[in-house]
């Protein structure tokens, strides 16, 4: 459960993102969570990892947040995200890179003193 008692996972419930899911996922990366891309929450989309029509389930770790632009390039491209260790990780299409080694985010906080 997030603040105020609001599901974080509703699991098969509901395809709509609950609003406290929505807040969560913007505090894990701040905005949209594409390498490089840092569009505020504003801007942004949650997208369902796994489609929602393939069984996937509203859930953080079935999140990420993701902007208008990068959202509709991994919908329409070879790009592929995936949660490791509970953050996202995105795959480029073979055409960028042969070996489609993931990449991460820097996070918003790993550069904290
Ligand atoms: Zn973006």
């Amino acid at each position: 459960m997030g603040a105020k008692g609001q599901p974080l996972d509703v699991g098969r419930a509901t395809r709509t993102i609950p609003d406290g899911l929505r807040r969560a996922v913007a505090a894990r990366g701040g905005g949209c969570e594409y390498p490089g891309c840092g569009r505020p929450p504003s801007w942004c989309e949650v997208h369902h990892i796994v489609p929602w029509q393939e069984g996937g389930e509203t859930a953080i770790h079935n999140s990420v947040m993701i902007c208008r632009v990068h959202h509709r390039l991994l919908h329409h491209s070879e790009w592929v995200v995936q949660l490791s260790d509970g953050l996202p990780e995105f795959i480029p299409p073979m055409w960028i890179d042969p070996q489609r080694r993931p990449r991460a985010a820097p996070r918003p906080h790993a550069h904290a003193c």
